[in-house]
């Protein structure tokens, strides 16, 4: 049944179970809409509603989705409620895979397979997610009031919490490095300025290596998605207007 549904379709179901979740329509409104705009049937419409709640609970689900459904929803769900939500919707799926294959009707491998790709997505992101939050945290800090900035400081821990985190690297490409670094022979590939200065451990100019296109974001490890920078140009790439 569920193999059927076009993308058409669960795109559809998507935006009706969003408006469900959030109150705007009911399930019998937005199962009838479905049925009538999109031809879904009244059962897959109301199992798309509820499987949507239960991933933004992060709380088993019992109906089936499709794979290419489920893999469509989590981008959506990142896109319109970011990580957290992605978060909860990841854990939701890999419940509703152990409820599904304890049944023993058969294994969701491509299901499996969606899962597993959003959770390394996920890891790779954590890291990128931590220091957005901070960075928020300190324009924050910087508009609130100073005296209770200054109370804050007074009353705060002076060592700072610490909390394990694993996480997936990339294990980059030395020859990439070497010869983005050949190319720009000791100059920035950016203000054209030379490196600020040489590294004490090997005498060479200080540039960093950066991927144009983020690894994290699928960019190849190749030294046409790279420019040797100096530490300005990169900080500006990242942080920069
Ligand atoms: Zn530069
Ligand atoms: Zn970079």
């Amino acid at each position: 049944m569920s193999r059927k549904i076009t993308k058409d379709q669960y795109a559809a179901a998507f935006a009706v179970a969003v408006d469900f979740y959030q109150g705007r329509t009911t399930l019998t409104a937005g199962s009838n809409y479905l049925c009538e705009t999109h031809s879904l049937n009244m059962a897959s419409a109301r199992d798309y509603m509820y499987d949507f709640k239960c991933m933004m609970n992060g709380q088993v689900f019992h109906r089936a989705m499709s794979a290419d459904a489920v893999d469509y929803f989590f981008f959506e769900i990142e896109r319109q409620f970011g990580l957290d939500a992605l978060r909860n919707a990841v854990q939701a799926t890999s419940l509703h895979i152990t409820y599904f294959e304890g049944l023993r009707r058969g294994k969701l491998n491509k299901l499996r397979g969606v899962v597993e790709k959003y959770q390394q997505h996920l890891e790779i992101t954590r890291y990128a997610d931590l220091e957005k939050t901070f960075q928020q945290q300190v324009v924050d800090s910087l508009q609130a009031n100073p005296e209770a900035r200054r109370q804050r400081l007074k009353a705060a821990s002076t060592k700072p919490k610490q909390m394990q985190v694993t996480s997936t690297v990339f294990i980059r490409n030395p020859d990439v490095v070497a010869e983005t670094l050949i190319r720009a022979n000791g100059v920035c590939e950016n203000c054209k300025q030379p490196a600020p200065f040489l590294k004490k451990s090997d005498g060479l100019p200080y540039l960093e290596v950066h991927h144009k296109t983020r690894l994290a974001d699928g960019g190849d490890d190749t030294v046409e998605n790279t420019l040797a920078l100096c530490p300005n140009c990169h900080r500006r790439f990242h942080f920069g207007l």
